[in-house]
């Protein structure tokens, strides 16, 4: 599946909030929201009143933009959201929090969702004792999620244990050592993300 390779501080500066897509930076005081908090170009520090279209795509780019999808795939999960049964900006979230990336990084076993893509591209992790390379492999309940024995040792893991110390753990999964276990799907209020998920769907139901 494609992905976005393009600067990634940009995005943060475009959306207009920290998106949090480059680690320890997104944390010093080198991140570039922090340092220029308007969009970047020519003209980004002119004032320009958002119509309502370009709130609501806004809204869409951050979702899309903080689970690090392009276009096609991100329109993808909001068509079977919409199709569940339940309220769809709800189902939306739960679904790309479910992604076995987003997983890994929430468990602390990456600094961001793409470095945990990789991992995961690169095979370092079990899901119930099976190996897993697909980043977009819904988990579920009571799933055990484990780096494999001879990765263990591997500096990323030891680098995103330490970054982790700095990040909260949410409640929906529980980490040990090397493993981690979804004890239950999050409900869309134990994902603490700053969106406004009825924005998108209006978006899409333009
Ligand atoms: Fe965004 Fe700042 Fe992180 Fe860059 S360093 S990705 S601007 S939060």
């Amino acid at each position: 599946m494609a992905r976005y390779t393009g600067p990634v501080c940009k995005l943060c500066r475009r959306d207009g909030m920290k998106l949090f897509l480059k680690g320890e930076r997104c944390y010093s005081d080198k991140c570039s929201y922090d340092r220029r908090p308007y969009p970047p170009g020519q003209h980004g520090q002119r004032r320009s009143k958002a119509t309502e279209y370009g709130v609501r795509l806004r809204e869409k780019q951050k979702l899309r933009r903080i689970y690090g999808m392009v276009e096609k795939q991100f329109a993808s999960y909001f068509d079977k959201a919409d199709q569940g049964k339940g309220v769809t900006g709800d189902l939306l979230i739960q679904t790309l929090e479910r992604r076995l990336d987003n997983v890994v990084y929430r468990l602390g076993f990456a600094r961001t969702r793409s470095e945990a893509r990789q991992l995961v591209l690169h095979r370092h992790f079990l899901v119930n004792g099976k190996r897993v390379n697909i980043p977009s492999y819904l988990v579920n309940q009571g799933d055990v999620i484990s780096i494999i024995e001879s990765s263990r040792n591997k500096d990323v893991f030891a680098a995103a244990t330490e970054f982790a110390t700095r990040r909260e753990t949410p409640a929906w999964v529980e980490r040990d050592e090397h493993s981690g276990t979804v004890k239950m799907l999050p409900e869309r209020d134990a994902v603490t993300l700053p969106i406004e998920e009825q924005l998108i769907v209006e978006f899409y139901s333009r």
